[in-house]
């Protein structure tokens, strides 16, 4: 079996990589699992920070490494919180509380369109060439009704184009085949199995 590095703390976000990957026989380490620490995310895009995050885990490590970033881009608002998705909701007391502020900021706005956007880069080398950069993107809707247990972050409020109920009403399952995370991998799956990036 492969094994990857996936440059986040975040368990749900390794949890979804997990899932995708698991049929191509890819291990994904967590950063936590390898000792990767923290690197700041200083990037003025999201290809910048990914490649920050994967360069860092590669670096740490000397395994392949891919990153996500990601975010939550309102239209109505300039592509905000986009870049910004995580701290936003920190600096607003978290999710569900980030929620009610963004139906306060989109009370007098008829256009309610939004999209979750992710950038991956796969680093697999020291040298400055040695790296790809996936993305992906679902569109859909911002409810002033939260709903759903599944998945995390902003899913509650999310109406993905197509269906009547946010995406965390939806299984993984579901939403593996069709976020934007799903078509960043699926990008990065073609490539594998293209490239030898993980010296196969
Ligand atoms: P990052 O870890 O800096 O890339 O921040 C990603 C942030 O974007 C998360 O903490 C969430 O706020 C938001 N986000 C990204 N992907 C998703 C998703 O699939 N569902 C809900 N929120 C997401």
């Amino acid at each position: 079996m492969e094994k990857i590095v996936l440059a986040s703390h975040n368990p749900h976000k390794i949890r979804e990589v997990r899932a995708i990957l698991a049929p191509l026989k890819i291990e994904v380490l967590g950063a936590t699992d390898v000792g990767v620490p923290d690197v700041a995310e200083t990037g003025k895009t999201f290809a910048e920070n990914a490649l920050i995050k994967a360069r860092h885990a590669h670096q740490a490590t000397g395994l392949p490494a891919l990153s996500d970033d990601s975010g939550l881009c309102i239209c109505a608002l300039n592509n905000a919180p986009g870049l910004f998705s995580a701290r936003f909701a920190a600096q607003n007391g978290g999710y569900p509380a980030v929620f009610e502020v963004i139906k306060h900021l989109l009370r007098d706005k008829t256009d309610k369109s939004a999209f979750f956007f992710c950038q991956m880069a796969l680093v697999w080398g020291n040298k400055e060439k040695d790296y790809a950069l996936f993305e992906g993107q679902i569109d859909g809707t911002i409810t002033d009704y939260p709903q759903g247990l599944e998945g995390f972050g902003y899913d509650p409020i999310f109406i993905p184009q197509g269906f009547g109920a946010p995406i965390a009403t939806l299984p993984a399952s579901i939403k593996n085949t069709l976020s934007h995370r799903a078509k960043a991998l699926a990008a990065v799956v073609t490539f594998l199995k293209t490239h030898s990036a993980l010296g196969k």
